[in-house]
Parts: C-alpha cells; sequence; structure tokens
C-alpha cells in the first residue's frame, strides 16, 4: 500500500513537472489571478487557461470524485499526496469555485442521477460557474426566515423575491438558491433549486464594499420559471440540503487561516523591518506577536489535516466545521492585522505604486467580513456551545 503510494507519489510529481506551465508555479499575487472558469471568464493568460484544461481532463480539480462525475477517483490518501505535490512544486489551484466546495459535496448527496451527470462534470472542467443564493435582507443569521417565494405551477416554480450579499452573482452562470415553497412552517417549507442566471426575469446589482472592490450583489427574481426537475433533494426539505452545504461553506473558509495561504508574514516583516545584531526581526514587541500568531498557526494546521482526514472518511461531528470555521477566519484576521502593523504608514496607503495599489489595505479590510461571511463568529460559537459542549439555550 505505502509502495503503492510511493509511486503515486513519482508519478504525480512528473506530470506535474510536465504538465503545470511555469507561470503557474508563481504564487498568487492579487484576486485577478485566480481562476473562477465559467461562460463569462477571462483567462489572464493562456497559461492559466492551459492549467484548468489538463488539470480538468484528468478530473484533479476534484481529485477526490468519481471518475463518472468528471473526477480523478483518487482515494483520501492519494488525494493528500496531490496535494502535497503540487504545494511541493508551488503549483497554484487550478480552479476556485463554488461549485467545487459547495454545491459539488450536496450534488453528490442529494442529486438524482442526472443531476450528477448534468452538472458535476461542468463543475470539475469550470465550465459553468456557480453563485450562492442563500442570504435576503430579513434573513442572515436566521437564514430559514427566507422569504423568496417559488410557487407550484404544475410542471415548473414561479419564483419571485430578492437575495443580498450573493457573491459573484454578476459574473455567475447558474445559481444554487433556497426558496420557500411552504408558508404555514419555517425550516419545512424550503426547497433548494437550481437555475440558469440567463432565465428572464433574474437581474442582479452589485454592491460596492469597504475595500473598494465590488464582489457581491442583490439579486432580484421577478417571475423566473424554474423546472421542477431542478430541485435538489425533495420539495420543501430544501433546508436539510442547504445545513449540509453550509457545513462544506464553513470548511472552505475555515482554510483561510492555513498557513499556506499567500505570503510569509516573517519575510514580509524582515523586508520592511530588517534585522537586529542577532539576525532576528529588528522589533520586539513585534516579533513576539508575530512568534505567537506562527505557533497558533502551526497547531491550527495540525488540527486542519486531522479534521480533513476525518472529514474524508465521514467521522466528523457535525459542528465541528463550526469550530474551524471560527477559529481559522479568527487567524486569518489576526494574520492581516500584523501585515499592516509590519507595513506601518506604506501599508496605510491606498493608491500609491509602492503600496501596490494598496494591496496590504484592501486584504486586510476584506478578511473582516470572514467572521461574518457563511455564518457570523457569534452564530459559529452558538453551534459549538449548543452542539458540541451541550450548554443549555440562552
Ligand atoms: C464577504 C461576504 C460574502 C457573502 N457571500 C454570500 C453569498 O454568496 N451568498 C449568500 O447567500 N450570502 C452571502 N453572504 C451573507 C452572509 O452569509 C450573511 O452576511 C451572514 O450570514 C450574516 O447575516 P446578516 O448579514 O443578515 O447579519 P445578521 O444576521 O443581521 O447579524 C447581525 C449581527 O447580529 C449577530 N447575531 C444575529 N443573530 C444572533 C444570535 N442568535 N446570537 C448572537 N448574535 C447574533 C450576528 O452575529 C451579527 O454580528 C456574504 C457575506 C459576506 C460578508
Amino acid at each position: 500500500m505505502a509502495e503503492d503510494l510511493d509511486t503515486f507519489r513519482a508519478e504525480t510529481r512528473r506530470w506535474l513537472e510536465a504538465n503545470c506551465p511555469p507561470e503557474m508555479r508563481t504564487p498568487m499575487t492579487s484576486e485577478k489571478d485566480v481562476c473562477w472558469g465559467g461562460r463569462n471568464f477571462t483567462f489572464q493568460s493562456e497559461a492559466q487557461k492551459q492549467w484548468l484544461k489538463v488539470m480538468g481532463e484528468r478530473g484533479w480539480t476534484v481529485p477526490d470524485w468519481p471518475k463518472e462525475y468528471g473526477g480523478g477517483g483518487l482515494s483520501p490518501a492519494e488525494t493528500k499526496v496531490l496535494r502535497q505535490e503540487m504545494a511541493a512544486l508551488g503549483c497554484r489551484k487550478p480552479l476556485e469555485s463554488f461549485g467545487i466546495s459547495m454545491l459539488g459535496p450536496a450534488l453528490l448527496k442529494y442529486g438524482t442521477e442526472e443531476q450528477k451527470h448534468e452538472h458535476l462534470p461542468k463543475i470539475a472542467r469550470g465550465e459553468i460557474r456557480w453563485c450562492q443564493g442563500y442570504s435576503e435582507p430579513n434573513a442572515g443569521s436566521d437564514l430559514a426566515s427566507l422569504a423568496t417565494s417559488a410557487e407550484d405551477k404544475g410542471d415548473h416554480f414561479l419564483v419571485n423575491g430578492q437575495k443580498v450579499w450573493t457573491s459573484y452573482a454578476d459574473q455567475a452562470d447558474w445559481i444554487f438558491c433556497l426558496t420557500r415553497t411552504d408558508t404555514s412552517t419555517k425550516q419545512g417549507g424550503i426547497t433548494f433549486l437550481l437555475f440558469d442566471m440567463e432565465s428572464e426575469g433574474v437581474s442582479t446589482k452589485p454592491i460596492l464594499l469597504i475595500s473598494g472592490n465590488s464582489p457581491f450583489c442583490e439579486t432580484f427574481f421577478d417571475d423566473v420559471k424554474v423546472p421542477k426537475d431542478q430541485v435538489l433533494g425533495e420539495i420543501n426539505q430544501g433546508w436539510s440540503v442547504a445545513k449540509y452545504l453550509l457545513g462544506h461553506e464553513r470548511e472552505m473558509i475555515s482554510g483561510m487561516g492555513g498557513r499556506s495561504q499567500g505570503p510569509s508574514l516573517s519575510d514580509y516583516a524582515l523586508g520592511k523591518i530588517g534585522k537586529d545584531e542577532h539576525g532576528r526581526l529588528d522589533d520586539p514587541v513585534l516579533r513576539a506577536r508575530i512568534a505567537m500568531y506562527e505557533v497558533r498557526s502551526h497547531a491550527f494546521a495540525a488540527m486542519s489535516e486531522r479534521f480533513m482526514d476525518r472529514l474524508k472518511a465521514g467521522k466528523i461531528h457535525p459542528a465541528q466545521p463550526s469550530m474551524m470555521k471560527y477559529y481559522g477566519t479568527e487567524l486569518n484576521k489576526d494574520r492581516h492585522e500584523l501585515f499592516m502593523a509590519a507595513g506601518g504608514s506604506d501599508a496605510l496607503e491606498w493608491d500609491s505604486e509602492g503600496s501596490g495599489g494598496g494591496k496590504a489595505a484592501r486584504a486586510w479590510l476584506r478578511t473582516k467580513a470572514n467572521s461574518i461571511e457563511g455564518g457570523t463568529s457569534e452564530i459559529q460559537l452558538n453551534i459549538v456551545a449548543k452542539r458540541i459542549l451541550e450548554l443549555p439555550e440562552a
């Protein structure tokens, strides 16, 4: 078994060396380097396009999905080896996708065979980009209050209502959307629908953020016809699908706390501040704060590794993604606080060439949303308190 894995490792390394373009082996420097795929995506370079193509053909954008649905059919151990070898060569992630991290797992668990064959291969190859229609103006943390209606019209639903904070809705091709099909009960009246954003009656309006970017939208539905075979799971049973998907969303967001994210904090601080006579960072207070962060970050990386192994083996407690999401996002916020501290007044610059157009400040501001998106930190702590610590409700 170990020998098989060694052979797999050697073959994987050879394949990556032969197929990953050199430009795709350099660290991403901005959001623009992320490959989202989809009908409307403009590739940054031929190398980015080629990298997605070869990885998609091999099923390695989703290495552990079954081959019949466009995946690589790899075992958890092989998937880990692939991840390690990609990290060792500095290969970029070929595709970032809500389809991979959120909808895919829900389709695999709740989808019909037709739905799986229709949607999963397109997600794997980066052909269709998905957005998430969960939150509404009066339904965020209290998500089951959602009011967007889906009226049963025999062979289709007629969808009316509004979503908010829909990330990249204006660039997405399809939406996975929570709708109300029964008003007499809260959780029991929700239906999970999949539909094309080009359907008649769908419109989007971007919302500008504090960071100056505008990745999310208000999304409006005005008499949108959705065929009945585009329900994921059962009618009125969408809450179970929604919760399952949220676990995967929280797992994805917790990854932000990962140590391999972006440039090295220590190198950045050394570059900005310099070394003392012992070769250490020449600021004892910042040095201690960075050391503390590094210790916490190593511990989190070890816990994440165990968490992922248990997740793939189907052995995690259902509330564990909340724990990981809470800690991972707090850690990522701390990391960017430290980048700002190390950068000093340069890091506060918004427009200058030296600050790369305010890269550090914009990234720092973006992290403020980490403890809100995918469910706020307060909500995660409530879940941990109730479901892991078994404390009584307030
Ligand atoms: C960057 C970003 C991207 C997002 N992308 C999407 C997306 O693609 N699709 C989508 O559907 N949604 C998206 N969201 C929305 C996100 O899921 C919601 O913002 C989040 O669930 C919080 O809901 P809310 O904004 O309505 O805040 P509220 O629920 O109104 O909360 C306001 C405050 O009250 C606190 N609070 C509320 N209830 C409790 C409670 N019971 N106990 C303790 N404190 C409580 C909250 O923690 C928070 O601090 C995104 C949000 C962000 C910031």
